[in-house]
C-alpha cells in the first residue's frame, strides 16, 4: 500500500479519491466536448400576466442532449459547470442562442416579448462581462432591454459590492435584470433596496406551500409586498395549479411561470404556442 509522508503523520493512499478525480476529469471533458459539439442547447420557459393570460416573456434553459438522444439534468451539469469554470462558455452560448430566439421572434412579429437569461456569479465577474454582452446583442440587433440578466438571490447578495455595481453598470446600458431563486437567500433588506432588480422572481419552495401549510404562505405574500414597495415586478416560479394561480391573482402577485401554464420547449414550439395566442 502506498503512502504518502507529510510532516510527522503519515496518510494512508485512498484509491476511492483517485477514483472520484478521475471520474470529475471524465465528465468535465465530456461537457467540454459537448459545448463543442452542439450539444448544448435552450429551451424556453413562457411567463405570463396572471390578470390577462398572456405571454409577456420567456425564460432560457440550458439544455444537454447527448448525440444518443440521451439528456443530462441542468441540476446535473450545471453545478459541474460552475466548479471546473466551463459555466463562463456555456452561459456565452445561451447568451448568443437566447439571442437568436428573439431575432427570430422579431422575424415573427414578436417585438416585445424579452428572454431571461440564468448568469452564474463566475460570468458577473469577469471584467468585460458588459463589453461581450452588448457585443452579443449588438451582433444579432437585439435590444438590451429585450434581454433579462437573471442572478440569483444567493449568489447576487455573496458579492454585494461587486454585483451591486456590475448590476447597476448593466441597467444602465438597459439590460433588465431579475433576482432569482428569491426568499432563499437571507439578502438584507438595505442591500435589496439597493439592488438594481427590475424583477425579485419568488423562489418555487414558497409557491408549492400555498395550500398546503396551516401557515398561509406569508412568505410568497411578504415578497409580493416587498416588489411593490421597492418598485420592482412579482413573478411568481413554479406555478403547478389553478388553485396556486388563483391564491396569486388575488394576491396581486403580476406574473408567474410554471407547468401549469407550459413547461420548458424548443423555440419552435415556444413561437407556434405565441402565434396561436395572437
Ligand atoms: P431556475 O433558473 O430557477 O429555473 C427554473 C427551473 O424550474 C427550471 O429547471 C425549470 O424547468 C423548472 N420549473 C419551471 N416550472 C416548474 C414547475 O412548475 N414545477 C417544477 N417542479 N419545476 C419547474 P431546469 O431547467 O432543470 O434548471 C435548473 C436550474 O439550472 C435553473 O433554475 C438554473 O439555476 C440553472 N440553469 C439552467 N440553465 C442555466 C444557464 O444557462 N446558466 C446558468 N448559470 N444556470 C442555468
Ligand atoms: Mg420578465
Ligand atoms: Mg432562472
Ligand atoms: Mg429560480
Amino acid at each position: 500500500r502506498a503512502q504518502l509522508q507529510k510532516g510527522a503523520g503519515v496518510i494512508d493512499y485512498q484509491p476511492v479519491l483517485e477514483q472520484e478525480a478521475n471520474q470529475r476529469f471524465t465528465r468535465s471533458r465530456d461537457l467540454y466536448r459537448a459545448l463543442h459539439c452542439r450539444e448544448i442547447s435552450i429551451e424556453l420557459q413562457p411567463q405570463v400576466n396572471l390578470q390577462s393570460g398572456r405571454i409577456i416573456g420567456a425564460e432560457a434553459l440550458a439544455r444537454w442532449t447527448r448525440s444518443d438522444g440521451t439528456r443530462i439534468s441542468p441540476a446535473e451539469f450545471i453545478p459541474m459547470a460552475e466548479a471546473n469554470g466551463l459555466i463562463v462558455l456555456i452561459g456565452n452560448q445561451v447568451q448568443h442562442m437566447a439571442c437568436q430566439a428573439l431575432q427570430r421572434l422579431r422575424q415573427s412579429g414578436f417585438t416585445n416579448i424579452p428572454i431571461a437569461v440564468n448568469v452564474s456569479p463566475l460570468q458577473l465577474a469577469r471584467r468585460n462581462f458588459l463589453h461581450e454582452l452588448i457585443e452579443i446583442t449588438q451582433h444579432y440587433q437585439v435590444s438590451p432591454d429585450m434581454l433579462e440578466i437573471e442572478i440569483t438571490e444567493t449568489a447576487a447578495m455573496a458579492d454585494y459590492e461587486g454585483n451591486g455595481q456590475v448590476l447597476r453598470s448593466l441597467r444602465d446600458a438597459g439590460f433588465r435584470i431579475a433576482i432569482d431563486d428569491f426568499g432563499t437567500g437571507y439578502s438584507s433588506l438595505a442591500h435589496l433596496r439597493a439592488m438594481p432588480a427590475t424583477t425579485l422572481k419568488i423562489d418555487r419552495q414558497f409557491i408549492s406551500e400555498i395550500g398546503a401549510t396551516a401557515r398561509e404562505h406569508t412568505i410568497a405574500d411578504m415578497i409580493i409586498g416587498l416588489g411593490k414597495r421597492l418598485k420592482m415586478e412579482v413573478l411568481a416560479e413554479g406555478v403547478e395549479s389553478e388553485m396556486q394561480t388563483t391564491w396569486l391573482r388575488e394576491h396581486a402577485c403580476a406574473q408567474a411561470q410554471g407547468f401549469f401554464f407550459a413547461r420548458p420547449e424548443s423555440i419552435d414550439g415556444f413561437l407556434q404556442r405565441l402565434a396561436r395566442s395572437a
